[in-house]
């Protein structure tokens, strides 16, 4: 069997596309057969390892792709360096523990929590993002379509969960019900990412009922990290930047995530 046919039946695609290229190199630096070997595998691991990550990421659903070496974390001092570092070693990932990041809008919690979500997918779990008005609707469908148990089991597939906007829309108690059932099941296997805009003191409010919202922190917060970001938001620092100075301008603006920081700020 010629080599053409070898690496097609291999289904080393990466190798086989790379490979005259790689011949030459090898030439042209007289490389020794193993250095040769080494590249020509290490090319073919590449690629795959790229392709798995690109299927990840498009299967994560995340709202857009931002890292933690694009985040400034001398714009948000109250964020403690080493508690990320430690985070992106992924350890929270292997150990099923919850991270929660709570603060105002724009202070980079959505930011925070996709940037781990690309870590754990570059790391090659399996990702999902969700806003919680998403994952209430899917939820609530499921239960009317008699397929919740399903749902709720495709829920705890993904190896890292990321749940973004707890406490901007307010659930009535068979919401915060399926919320709890969720959580319950991911409980000690999976680790769930969650933000919010509300003080776990204001839970009780958000998911309408005291004693569900007392349930789902003891579930959530058992093994977990949370970070308290206690700052400026990062949009508005960017606004005024441009000169657009807090006022007028900005109450014109039809974005409500917009608004509700400068409400804040003010
Ligand atoms: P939140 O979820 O807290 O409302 P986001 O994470 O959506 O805020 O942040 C708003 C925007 O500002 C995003 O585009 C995000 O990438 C950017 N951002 C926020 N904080 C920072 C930061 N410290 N460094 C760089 N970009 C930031
Ligand atoms: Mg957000």
């Amino acid at each position: 069997m010629n080599l053409e046919s070898l690496l097609e039946r291999l289904k080393m695609d990466h190798l086989q596309a790379a490979l005259d290229g790689l011949c030459e190199h090898a030439s042209k630096k007289d490389l020794s057969y193993r250095e040769f070997l080494e590249q020509a595998l290490e090319q073919e691991w590449g690629g795959r390892h790229q392709k798995g990550l690109e299927g990840r990421l498009k299967q994560a659903r995340l709202p857009w792709v931002k890292t933690l070496e694009q985040f400034d974390f001398s714009f948000q001092p109250s964020i403690d360096r080493k508690t990320i570092r430690e985070l992106s070693g992924l350890g929270f990932v292997e150990r099923g523990e919850n991270v929660v990041l709570l603060g105002p809008p724009g202070v980079g919690k959505t930011h925070l929590a996709v940037a781990l979500g690309v870590k754990s997918a570059e790391a090659g779990h399996r990702v999902m993002f969700m806003t919680l008005d998403r994952l209430v609707t899917t939820l609530s469908k499921a239960r009317q379509e008699n397929r919740l148990d399903r749902q709720l089991k495709q829920l705890t597939y993904p190896k890292v969960l990321i749940l973004d906007e707890i406490g901007y829309l307010p659930m009535n108690r068979e919401e915060a019900s399926l919320f709890f059932r969720l959580i319950n099941r991911r409980y000690e296997k999976a680790p769930t990412i969650l933000t919010s805009n509300k003080s776990f003191m204001d839970w009780g409010e958000v998911f309408g009922d005291q004693v569900i919202a007392t349930a789902i922190l003891d579930r959530l917060l058992h093994h977990s990290t949370t970070i308290n970001i206690k700052g400026e938001s990062y949009r508005l620092k960017e606004k005024r930047k441009a000169g657009l100075v807090a006022g007028t301008q900005l109450k014109t603006s039809t974005n409500e995530e917009e608004i509700a920081d400068e409400a804040i700020t003010e």
